[in-house]
């Protein structure tokens, strides 16, 4: 069923398996933890998800296990109201899971197994190529195969669609790549990751910003944790800030920034309305704990 999407994320979905404990255990040890969680996850979900609770008209492309996990998270898609035809479950691969132990002082150990998400492979991207047709925006992450990342971009670019890419996890780009993205979106992690380029102030953001446009990229926005984000277009050039807010939990504040920001490029916001609009989606999923249980809706925005 086509519900008429303007985006398309194609990209990862994970559930979280997250315990708490006193203090982490060391090898070959066993320790009693606090409550389980099991939360949905994955970047591609999580901006997925931010897009449609921000109001975006959102498809996903995903690859899930045929097991217990896959069957939720696709209850989960439809009950956020995406368009899941292009939601296939693998029969011979399990779900991507991320076991996260949190220890008292809120650190973390995550292990992945990315599982069916390694095979979101282009022959999926083909047997659904009309959902890449069907859209005005396109969100890549990088938690499903480089090849698969590189052929989206390349066939929505030459359709004339805005490709917008989050570089997350940080992972060496070829300049085929760059080339066929609209826009970037790394962190400040990853703009150091793959630009060399350590942000400071507005000068060094700019440096790595010209970086990206040297290979092609026209619209680069470097997110800047509680100082919002730094965007450099043809036409603009500078930082815009965020709310301040009591930070709890900075879990998918990422994931919700590139979902707002996929929402209002559809919503023909410009770059720079835009990223105040992501901003101020990311700002409110910091104040709340976990991953999409902290994604706000665009009514928590008073927009
Ligand atoms: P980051 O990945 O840390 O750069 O964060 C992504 C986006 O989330 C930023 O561009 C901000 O819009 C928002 N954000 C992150 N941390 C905070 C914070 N402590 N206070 C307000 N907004 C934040």
């Amino acid at each position: 069923m086509n519900q008429g999407h303007k985006i398309l994320v194609v990209g990862s979905a994970n559930t979280d398996m997250v315990i708490r404990v006193e203090k982490f255990p060391a090898p070959g040890e066993t320790l009693s933890g606090h409550n389980f969680l099991l939360n949905a996850g994955g970047k591609g979900a999580n901006q997925a998800v931010a897009a449609a609770r921000l109001g975006g008209k959102v498809a996903m492309m995903a690859r899930l296990g045929n097991d217990l996990f896959g069957k939720q998270t696709i209850e989960n898609f439809k009950k956020e109201g995406l368009n899941v035809e292009g939601v296939v479950l693998d029969n011979k691969l399990p779900s991507g899971v991320a076991q996260i132990v949190v220890d008292k002082s809120g650190e973390n150990t995550i292990v992945v197994a990315g599982g069916s998400n390694l095979a979101l492979n282009t022959r999926q991207v083909n047997k659904y190529y009309s959902l890449v047709q069907e859209a005005e925006v396109i969100l890549l992450q990088l938690e499903v195969p480089m090849e698969t990342v590189l052929y989206v971009a390349q066939k929505a670019t030459g359709l004339g669609k805005k490709v917008i890419l989050n570089p997350a996890p940080a992972n060496k780009l070829s300049d085929k790549l760059y080339a066929s993205i609209y826009a970037i979106t790394p962190n400040e992690t990853e703009t150091k990751f793959l630009t060399g380029i350590n942000i400071t102030g507005e000068k060094s953001a700019q440096h790595a910003a010209d970086f990206f446009h040297d290979k092609g990229v026209k619209v680069v926005i470097i997110t800047l944790g509680a100082a919002g984000a730094f965007l450099s277009t043809p036409d603009y050039s500078g930082t815009i800030a965020t709310s301040e807010v009591e930070a709890v939990d900075t879990t998918a504040a990422g994931d919700t920034f590139n979902g707002a920001l996929a929402t209002a490029l559809s919503n023909k916001m410009d770059w720079e309305e835009a990223v105040a609009f992501a901003n101020k989606a990311a700002s409110l999923s910091v104040t709340k704990h976990g991953a999409q249980a902290s994604v706000p809706f665009l009514k928590d925005l008073n927009v």
